[in-house]
C-alpha cells in the first residue's frame, strides 16, 4: 500500500515532457547498443565463425571429399544412391552407396525443418552430429554482447512497463477519472489562529449556520453557502479554514484552484461535480478552495485558448452552490490573494458574497501569533516576545511561525537547552532577506512617513464636528494602501450637504499636509495620490453637478476632450486650495496631537477609535 502511494506520488511529481524526453532518448540509446551488440554477436559467431568450422572440417578430413550443392544432393537422395549422411551445423556429411563421400555444404535456416525426415523417408540412414564436436565455442566477447543485447531488450521492455504505469498515473491526474478529493477531520481550533480577532469573529458567526442547520431550515433563514478569504499568503487562510471545520465538528475537503485549470476538456467540471458529491456525503462538510482566482479568474481575462474549459468549470462550480439548499450542511470556502481578478459572477449574492479580509497582522497580532507557536519550546526567560513582535513589521504569521523554527534550530545547532533572544536576532535577519524581497517589510523612515500621514488624516477626522467616527488607524498595509484610517458613518446618509462634503476634503489634505508639516515640503510622498483621487472626483462632482460653486452656479458642467471648461477647473482648483489650507490650519494648531499620534501608530500600528480620539484630545 505504501509503495502505491509513493509510486504513485512519484509519477504525478515527474515532469511529463521531461520524463518523455528522457524516455526517448534512451530508448535510442539503448536499442542502438543492443543492436550493435546483438548484431556483433550473431555476425561474429555464425556468420564469421561457424563458416570456418566447416573449413576445419574439410581441411581435417579432405579425402575423397566432393563438393555438393542441394540441388544435386537431393537428386542423389531422390536416386537412392545416399546411404548415410550425417547433418552438422553448416554441413552435411554424405556416405554414397558407392561409398563416396559428400559434403554439402548449407546455411542450416535456409533448409526447412523437414530436411532430415525427407532424408529418412528416401531412406538414407541419417544422423546428426554432436554440435559440441564441430560448432564454434561462443567466445566471451560474443558471450558478453549477446548478453549486453538481451539486457536492453529486458530494460526496453521494464521501461515500456513504467511508460504505461505514468500515462495512467498521468491520466487520473489529468482527468477527472479515478479522482476523489480527500475528507479528513480538522482538529484545528480557534485558538489556534492568532491575531486574526476579525476574521475569527466573522467565521464563529457563520459556525452556527453549519451546527445548527435545523434551527436555521425551521426559520426558513438562509444561511450563506460561501464565504471568500481575502489577504496575502501566509496570513493564515487556510489555517482560519480549518479552524472553522475543526470548531464545527464539520468534514474538512481542501482542494486548489489548480485542481479544476489545465486539465483535459471536462475534466475540471466532473471533478467539481465529484467535489460536492463527496462534501454531500460528509456533511457537515467544509470544502476549502485554495487560490480560487486560478479557476475563478475573470473568464473574459481568460487566454483563449483555456477560456472555454475554463467558463464551462466556473459555471459548474457556481451551478453546484446555487445548486444545492443553504441549510444543507455544506459550506464553500475560498481563498484568494486578489479579489480583483476574479469573476464578478462568483461574488453575486447567494454565492461568495460574504468576504472576510485576511491581513499581516499588527504589531499585538504578531505577539500573539508568536506565543501560538512558542508553545512548549524551551524559551530562555530572556525572550521577550513584544520585543520581538515589534521588530518584525510585515512578517505574516507563516513568517513568524518560520522565525521561532529558525531560531530554535539555532539554539540547537550552539547545543544551548533554551532559545535565546540571540537566536531570535539571527533568525529574524535571516528570515528579513526573504520577507524584503516580497516587499513587505518598510523601512523605519518609510514608516514614520506612513505613520504621519495617517495621524494627519486621523486627527482631522476627530477634531471636526460633522466627520463620521474613526473606527480604526492603521500603519499596516492592507490592498493597494500602505496604511489607512477608516470611518465608520453613524447614520446611512442619503444626502450629502456641502459642508459635510468640504470636511471629507478636508480629511483628505490631511494626509500630506502632514507630511509637509513633519517632514518639509520637499520631502511629501507619493503616498498621497490615492487621497488627490478621490479629492479630485469630490471636488469635481461638487462643481460641474451638485452646483456647490457660487461662480459656476447651478449648472450641470460636461467635461469636453476629457477636461473641465475653463471656470469650471479654477473652481475645482480652489475648492481644492480651500481644503488643503484647512487642514493645514487645523494640523498646525493641533501639532502635538498629531506627533502624538503619529509616534502612537508607529508603536502599536494600529489604533482603534476610542483610543484616537483620547490620545487627540489629550495631546
Ligand atoms: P495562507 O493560507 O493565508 O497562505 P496558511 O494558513 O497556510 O496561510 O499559513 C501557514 C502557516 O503559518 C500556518 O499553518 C500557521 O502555522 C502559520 N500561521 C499563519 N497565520 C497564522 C496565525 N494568524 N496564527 C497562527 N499561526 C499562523
Ligand atoms: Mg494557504
Ligand atoms: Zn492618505
Amino acid at each position: 500500500m505504501r509503495l502505491i502511494e509513493r509510486m504513485k506520488k512519484f509519477f504525478e511529481d515527474v515532469n511529463p515532457d521531461r520524463f518523455f524526453v528522457a524516455f526517448v532518448l534512451f530508448a535510442l540509446i539503448m536499442t542502438f547498443v543492443g543492436g550493435v551488440a546483438f548484431s556483433y554477436a550473431v555476425t561474429s559467431h555464425y556468420v564469421v565463425r561457424a563458416p570456418q568450422v566447416v573449413e576445419r572440417v574439410a581441411v581435417e578430413d579432405p579425402q575423397g571429399v566432393e563438393k555438393v550443392d542441394y540441388g544435386q544432393f537431393m537428386k542423389l537422395v531422390e536416386d537412392h544412391k545416399i546411404k548415410s549422411a550425417r547433418i552438422d551445423m553448416n554441413v552435411v556429411n554424405s556416405v554414397g552407396v558407392d561409398g563416396v563421400r559428400r559434403t554439402l555444404r548449407h546455411d542450416r535456416w535456409l533448409y526447412s525443418w523437414t530436411f532430415p525426415k525427407e532424408l529418412a523417408e528416401a531412406g538414407v540412414d541419417v544422423s546428426f552430429a554432436d554440435p559440441s564436436e564441430n560448432a564454434p565455442e561462443l567466445t566471451t566477447g560474443e558471450r558478453i554482447m549477446g548478453y549486453v543485447g538481451i539486457a536492453t531488450q529486458v530494460l526496453f521492455f521494464l521501461m515500456f512497463i513504467a511508460l504505461m504505469v505514468f500515462l495512467f498515473f498521468s491520466l487520473r491526474s489529468m482527468t477527472s477519472f479515478g479522482w476523489r478529493p480527500k475528507v479528513v477531520k480538522s482538529d484545528v481550533r480557534f485558538t489556534d489562529v492568532a491575531g486574526q480577532e476579525e476574521s475569527k469573529k466573522e467565521l464563529s458567526e457563520l459556525l452556527s449556520f453549519l451546527t445548527k442547520t435545523d434551527a436555521y431550515e425551521k426559520t426558513g433563514a438562509k444561511a450563506p453557502k460561501g464565504i471568500l478569504l481575502v489577504g496575502p499568503p501566509g496570513t493564515g487562510k487556510t489555517l482560519l479554514a480549518k479552524a472553522l471545520a475543526g470548531e464545527a465538528k464539520a468534514s474538512f475537503i481542501t482542494v486548489t484552484g489548480s485542481d479544476f485549470s489545465n486539465r483535459f476538456i471536462g475534466a475540471g467540471k466532473e471533478r467539481v461535480e465529484t467535489l460536492f458529491k463527496v462534501a454531500r456525503k460528509n456533511k457537515p462538510c467544509i470544502i476549502f478552495i485554495d487560490e480560487i482566482d486560478s479557476v475563478a479568474g475573470n473568464r473574459s481575462a481568460a487566454s483563449s485558448d483555456g477560456s472555454k474549459e475554463h467558463s464551462t468549470t466556473i459555471n459548474k462550480l457556481l451551478t453546484e452552490m446555487d445548486g444545492f439548499a443553504a441549510n444543507e450542511g455544506v459550506f464553500v470556502v475560498g481563498a484568494t490573494n486578489r479579489i480583483d481578478v476574479l469573476d464578478p459572477a462568483i461574488l453575486r449574492p447567494g454565492r461568495f458574497d460574504r468576504h472576510i479580509h485576511v491581513n499581516v497582522s499588527d504589531v499585538k497580532g504578531r505577539e500573539e501569533i508568536l506565543e501560538v507557536h512558542v508553545r512548549g519550546l524551551p524559551l530562555s526567560k530572556d525572550v521577550d516576545l513584544k520585543t520581538i513582535a515589534r521588530s518584525t513589521a510585515g512578517f505574516s504569521g507563516a513568517a513568524l511561525r518560520n522565525l521561532v523554527n529558525e531560531a530554535a534550530i539555532h539554539a540547537a545547532r550552539r547545543e544551548s537547552p533554551e532559545i535565546e533572544p540571540a537566536d531570535f536576532d539571527s533568525a529574524r535577519d535571516k528570515i528579513l532577506v526573504g520577507v524584503k524581497r516580497e516587499g513587505v517589510v518598510m523601512s523605519e523612515r518609510e514608516k514614520s512617513v506612513i505613520a504621519a500621514h495617517e495621524a494627519g488624516h486621523a486627527v482631522i477626522a476627530a477634531s471636526l464636528e460633522n466627520a463620521d467616527p474613526i473606527h480604526v488607524a492603521t500603519i499596516i498595509p492592507r490592498g493597494a494602501a500602505l496604511g489607512f484610517v477608516m470611518q465608520i458613518p453613524e447614520h446611512d446618509t442619503f444626502l450629502m450637504s456641502k459642508s459635510r462634503l468640504l470636511t471629507d476634503l478636508t480629511i483628505l489634505m490631511g494626509g500630506r499636509v502632514a507630511e509637509e508639516l513633519v517632514f518639509g515640503e520637499d520631502e511629501v510622498t507619493s503616498g498621497a495620490s490615492g487621497d488627490i483621487d478621490q479629492a479630485t472626483r469630490i471636488a469635481t462632482n461638487m462643481v460641474a453637478r451638485y452646483g456647490m460653486d457660487a461662480g459656476v452656479g447651478m449648472r450641470r458642467v460636461e467635461m469636453v476632450n476629457g477636461a473641465l471648461p475653463v471656470e469650471a477647473e479654477a473652481a475645482v482648483q480652489r475648492l481644492l486650495l480651500q481644503a488643503k489650507e484647512a487642514a493645514r490650519r487645523l494640523l498646525v494648531e493641533r501639532r502635538r496631537s498629531l506627533d502624538a499620534l503619529s509616534s502612537a501608530l508607529l508603536l502599536k500600528e494600529t489604533i482603534y477609535g476610542d483610543e484616537v480620539r483620547s490620545i487627540v484630545a489629550a495631546a
